[in-house]
């Protein structure tokens, strides 16, 4: 049995930036105005290169976690360029974001292969947060929820039932990511309820964090927090920035 993260869950997805001197640096700044709280979650997700060295500047900063943004499906080998699950945990991932986006899209990753990624990060102890979301000729052809149950139940097609108080859910709706056009709280809850329902169906458990990810600021994170279903935000441009970042990780939560 794992611990349940307490949530909101907030991420910060950093892509391909902040090399180990930019990730020490912004460590520094994100410490200097962030204390530890027990209402939430925070995980910074830097590229793997990145990893063990925020993990160093972090120290004894138990409170954030951090995560890496893309496994292999097999933990050692002769995959020239990759990053295992284990090697991750090693250099102190406790997550391993599955399915991204842009690694779906950019990079031709299908459902089977986030299933295998999923199994692969559960195998080496990380929490698996797979990410699922509709490109907008999708949505505008009316397959939002098709696509994200699609990839929802594909990519958990082989998780055993003790496993699933490690895995969290991301839903980012691909014409929002990176393009300043955000879903709205109702859009974004809608598609949470119909995650969670599946989630319930398929583990039995209402506990599986379900974040909200693309174009979110300080400005629409208290709103987006607010939205029924929504556990948490993933992050990407606006957390690069040490205040940025802080101002959306200090959100306040919405009471309950
Ligand atoms: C992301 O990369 O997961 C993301 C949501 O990016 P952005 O916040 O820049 O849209």
């Amino acid at each position: 049995m794992s611990a349940a993260l307490a949530t909101p869950v907030l991420a910060a997805n950093w892509k391909m930036n902040h090399g180990p001197t930019q990730a020490r640096a912004f460590v520094a700044a994100f410490l200097a105005r962030y204390t530890p709280r027990t209402d939430r979650t925070i995980v910074l997700v830097p590229p793997a290169l990145s990893l063990a060295t925020t993990r160093d500047a972090l120290a004894d900063r138990r409170d954030i976690l951090l995560g890496i943004q893309n496994v292999h499906y097999e933990d050692k080998g002769a995959f020239t360029g990759e990053s295992s699950a284990p090697m991750a945990a090693d250099a102190g991932a406790s997550l391993a974001l599955v399915g991204h986006s842009e690694r779906r899209h950019i990079f031709g990753e299908r459902d089977e292969d986030t299933a295998r990624k999923v199994a692969a990060a559960l195998r080496a102890g990380l929490r698996p947060m797979l990410c699922v979301g509709e490109t907008i000729d999708q949505r505008e052809r009316g397959e939002t929820e098709a696509v994200v149950l699609r990839q929802l139940r594909a990519g958990l097609a082989v998780v055993d039932a003790s496993a699933f108080d490690r895995v969290l859910i991301a839903y980012e709706p691909v014409w929002a990511i990176g393009t300043g056009r955000t879903a709205t709280p109702d859009d974004a809850a809608t598609v949470h309820a119909v995650l969670h329902a599946a989630l319930r169906e398929r583990a039995g458990t209402d506990a599986i964090p379900v974040l909200y990810g693309g174009s979110v600021t300080a400005a629409n994170a208290g709103a987006l927090l607010a939205a029924p279903g929504v556990n948490g935000l993933l992050v990407g441009g606006a957390s690069l920035d040490p205040e940025s970042w802080t101002a959306i990780a200090t959100t306040p939560v919405p009471a309950t």
